[in-house]
């Protein structure tokens, strides 16, 4: 008979994938014995029907059996009860807090990315006024382009230039007021060192623009992803654990199914979803009339498939988005249109509903996961 010891040794190889811890430390094995050539064990997932649960048990199954005299693997699964949920939660979010790559954004600052499915529905819009907004409110805010190739932040916000480095060589953003401002356009405009910085991965540029960059304290910094579900997303909460996620959409259902991959793959990453913001939702006459130009419906469907809320319908602007294109953002724009008033009021929701984290050590990020979990 094996000692229970050894047998515990063999299981401590096996990881959770999703908690980035062994099934051992997270205290998921409730009983094991050895009888003949048979393990069998009890294993106390955090939810019975756990994604993960045909791998651990594969692992399990695969480890034990390297083992001489085991030739059968009995694993019975149960699911944590609220108390043993809670102490997983708390090795969890250990691990995750000793894990995570050092970056140079505060761990108190609340991280934003505004990700959508495809390009053209004003996500790097909606980014520069957010931004804006809150740095205008007085909120000490970084604004990162994390559109390497597709950037647009800088004609956004009218800015040129490059940016230089300190004498520790970490990059100095762009600063406008309380808002800081990093993005590929700054870096380069000539095609040359473009080709160079082309070679690069791109989640590793998105790893140098938190890390090499001289953030200081921020209470936010909202990254304005590239379109879809690519490397550097999939970098974000490994680079960023406390970073979540806001989707944009436009009314169609076709584009509200494009953005259900960005917001599946958030919750396969364990990034927490913050909302949902429809734009282009619809038009609205000198008269007060709204047409519904692109359809209708698909904030409120994303918002009720995820449970997350609906942060804001923004009409369709007129003639203000050539000049928001040309440099001057919707909400430093004289014309009290609708668009730019709609959107004052995404940004005071945000404030409202996502304040700076002021005094939170931890990220939260699998306190969340954990909530979400014990509700369903
Ligand atoms: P994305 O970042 O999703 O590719 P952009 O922010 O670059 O999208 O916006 C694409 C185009 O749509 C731009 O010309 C922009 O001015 C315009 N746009 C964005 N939001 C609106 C709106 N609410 N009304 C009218 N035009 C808009």
């Amino acid at each position: 008979m094996i000692q229970n010891d050894i047998l515990l040794k063999h299981l401590s190889t096996v990881f959770d994938p999703e908690l980035g811890a062994n099934i051992v430390e997270l205290g998921m094995i409730k009983d094991i014995q050895h009888t003949d050539k048979t393990v069998k064990i009890k294993l106390a997932l955090t939810i019975a029907d756990c994604p993960m649960r045909n791998q651990i048990e594969t692992e399990i199954n695969r480890k034990l059996k390297l083992l001489e005299n085991v030739e059968n693997v009995e694993i019975t699964i149960t699911a944590m009860d609220q108390k043993d949920r809670t102490a997983v939660m708390e090795k969890a979010r250990k691990k995750a807090r000793e894990n995570a790559q050092p970056t140079n954004v505060d761990p108190r600052t609340r991280v934003i990315a505004i990700g959508s499915g495809k390009g053209g529905v004003g996500k790097s819009t909606l980014s520069a006024n957010i931004a804006l907004g809150l740095a205008k409110k007085g909120f000490q805010t970084g604004l990162l382009d994390a559109d390497i190739w597709g950037f647009s932040i800088p004609r956004l916000l009218g800015i040129s230039g490059r940016i230089e480095a300190n004498s520790d060589k970490k990059m100095i953003p762009y600063t406008i007021g309380n808002l800081k401002v990093i993005s590929t356009g700054l870096i380069t405009s000539n095609e040359d060192t473009a080709l160079m910085w082309r070679g690069l991965m791109l989640s590793k540029a998105l790893e140098q623009f938190l890390t090499d960059v001289q953030w200081e304290d921020l209470d936010y910094l909202i990254i304005d992803l590239p379109p879809g579900t690519g490397d550097i997303q999939m970098a974000l909460s490994r680079l960023l654990p406390q970073a979540e996620l806001i989707v944009i959409t436009t009314p169609q259902l076709m584009a509200q199914k494009v953005a259900t991959r960005v917001a599946d793959m958030a919750k396969r990453s364990f990034i927490p979803l913050l909302g949902v913001i429809e734009n282009m939702s619809y038009f609205e006459s000198n008269t007060g009339e709204k047409f519904n130009i692109f359809g209708e419906g698909g904030g409120e469907a994303l918002s009720d498939k995820f449970g997350i809320p609906l942060l804001g319908k923004i009409p369709i602007g007129e003639n203000t988005n050539d000049i928001a294109d040309s440099g001057t953002p919707l909400i430093n724009q004289e014309n009290n249109s609708v668009t730019k008033v709609e959107i004052e009021k995404l940004i005071n929701n945000i404030a409202i509903k996502l304040p700076p984290i002021i005094d939170e050590t931890c990220t939260g990020r699998l306190a969340k996961v954990f909530e979400e979990l014990s509700n369903q």
